[in-house]
């Protein structure tokens, strides 16, 4: 029997030892902390719980492509309550965007900024499900690890705008400035800009129309207990508490793994869910390290990070939804300053999350359970997160939301709190530069120019968000689809189960 080695059980490490297991593989997952999910964490604080990493589920049905494997379906395992509406969006003059994510209710909201946009978000919703259909439903599911399979499908690409940015594309469609936020801020929900993210990014309203934006009941713990619990069914598990020191290279091939504790386990491939530059600059020996990978490496962009407050309030907030977005009042502006400035930011942008719009159990009745995002540069550009400037970004954060925003009361409602600064993704999750969604999304970094999931060094594959197709939950699915059908080929069984290992459970569903 094969034995594989994943190394990190973050959404990316647990859905490829699915894979792998259900394939016949013995797969043994290393993850150096003490609970599964990776970014996707929880915490409690008295009576008030949050999920503290992602929080919108999209396209459930690459997880129940997972479950089959299993034999299961995503519908016996979890409750997903479909969010009417998906957000709201919240613009610096105090009006708001609805966003239904139904076609008849977004096209009168749409009308409310600009009644001539009406036609055009048909031929925008249009165009991107064109983009959505060959590019993620087809190149996102295969390697580029080949140039040439890149050079085959760049003049499609470039037929589809690939080259042009997400917010380019969009102000094709949309003249009015709020709609061109609407509808191009998506990248920023993998830590892309939208002013040069690929307008192949500018699929997610279609892809979110598709099939929804949900919540698991339990939060997105729920959604890490199920793959915690199809592994285990399928035979493997995770160890918990065990971080990878070193990746073993032996004759130019990775062939197992030194924990912590200075144990060495072998392995016939080794699959890393952790950050790719950490990774190759850290875990694998000097002289292992390819030149051109850490020269790449070195040379990157990276995505921005994260402060995020999650706060226990003693009163609720009724102009929240469950997912709310507050844009900053200049939009390219911010932009720049948060991907190419000094490290500060002269306004601040928020996404909230509150979840007992949907789940009661998050909080006290009355109470609130509220996390608040705010997108920050990256430790590489600079910025202070030393204690004192931490409890003035967090002082001026409920300023902002309180007195710029409406959220009457909010400083002196606070009872509980716990924050994240970029400090805690660099030291807590081992990302460079502290980025909260790897490498930037950019098309100079993305399929065959971004580390590929062969690594380049036999028998060393990347999983998760630093590989391809890239960040997000269901990227990071797809990319864990990639890894193991690379592993399939390169590591064959001599009796694999007969068991067809589908990218995607996707459907070429009609839009509702
Ligand atoms: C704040 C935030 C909000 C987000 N919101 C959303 C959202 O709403 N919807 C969405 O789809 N996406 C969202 N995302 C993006 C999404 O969460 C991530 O892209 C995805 O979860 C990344 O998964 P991953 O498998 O690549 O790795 P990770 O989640 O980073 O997991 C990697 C794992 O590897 C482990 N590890 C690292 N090094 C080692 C080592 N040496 N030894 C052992 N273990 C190791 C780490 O401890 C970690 O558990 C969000 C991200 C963030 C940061």
């Amino acid at each position: 029997m094969r034995h594989v080695i994943v190394v990190g059980a973050g959404f990316g490490g647990l859905a490829t030892a699915i894979r792998l297991a259900a394939h016949g593989y013995r797969v043994t997952v290393f993850e150096a902390l003490d609970r599964p999910g990776g970014r996707a964490g929880a915490l409690t604080l008295g009576p008030y719980r949050f999920d503290t990493g992602p929080t919108l589920l999209t396209l459930p049905s690459l997880l129940d492509a997972l479950c089959r494997l299993a034999g299961t379906r995503l519908q016996d395992e979890l409750e997903l309550v479909r969010l009417s509406p998906y957000y709201r969006i919240l613009f610096g003059d105090g009006r708001a965007f609805e966003y239904w994510g139904d076609p008849e209710r977004d096209e009168e909201e749409i009308a409310r900024f600009d009644p001539r946009a009406v036609p055009a978000y048909r031929s925008f919703m249009r165009a991107t499900q064109r983009i959505y259909k060959r590019a993620f439903g087809e190149l996102a599911a295969q390697p580029f690890d080949r140039l040439g399979t890149f050079l085959g499908v760049l003049p499609e690409l470039l037929r589809l705008e690939a080259h042009r940015s997400v917010y380019r594309f969009v102000s094709r469609y949309f003249h009015d400035p709020y709609l061109r936020m609407v509808f191009s801020f998506h990248p920023l929900f993998i830590g892309g800009n939208p002013l040069r993210a690929s307008a192949i990014y500018s699929i997610v309203p279609y892809l979110e129309r598709l099939e929804g934006v949900y919540f698991a009941r339990g939060g997105m713990q729920a959604v890490v207990g199920l793959l915690v619990r199809l592994l285990e069914r399928l035979g493997s598990s995770v160890r918990f508490g065990t971080p990878v020191r070193e990746l073993v290279v032996s004759d130019r091939r990775v062939t197992g793994v030194v924990l912590d504790d200075g144990e060495r386990v072998v392995g016939d491939a080794v699959i890393v869910n952790g950050d790719v530059a950490t990774t190759v600059t850290e875990l694998l020996p000097a002289s292992a390290r390819p030149r051109w990978l850490v020269h790449w490496i070195a040379r990157a962009r990276y995505s921005m990070s994260c402060y995020i407050l999650y706060g226990g309030f003693s009163r609720r907030f009724e102009q929240l939804r469950h997912h709310t977005i507050v844009m900053p009042s200049d939009y390219e502006s911010h932009i720049r300053e948060l991907f190419d400035g000094d490290g500060t930011l002269s306004e601040l942008a928020f996404y909230l999350h509150a979840p007992t719009r949907t789940d009661p159990d998050f909080a006290p009745p009355g109470h609130e359970s509220l996390y608040v995002l705010v997108p920050v540069p990256h430790l590489g550009r600079g910025g202070d997160w030393s204690p004192g400037a931490r409890d003035r970004f967090r002082e001026r954060v409920l300023h902002t939301l309180e007195y710029l925003h409406g959220l009457d009361g909010l400083t002196g409602a606070l009872e509980t709190w716990s924050e994240w600064t970029p400090l805690d993704f660099r030291d807590r999750l081992r990302s460079y530069h502290g980025a909260a969604f790897s490498f930037e999304p950019t098309l100079l970094q993305s399929a065959y120019f971004r580390p590929h999931n062969r690594s380049g060094i036999p028998g060393l594959y990347f999983v998760g968000a630093g590989t391809h197709p890239g960040a997000g939950i269901p990227g990071v699915l797809l990319s864990a689809a990639v890894t193991a059908q690379a592993v399939v080929e390169d590591v064959p069984l001599a009796h694999a189960r007969t068991m067809h290992v589908p990218h995607t459970a996707a459907s070429e569903r009609r839009l509702p």
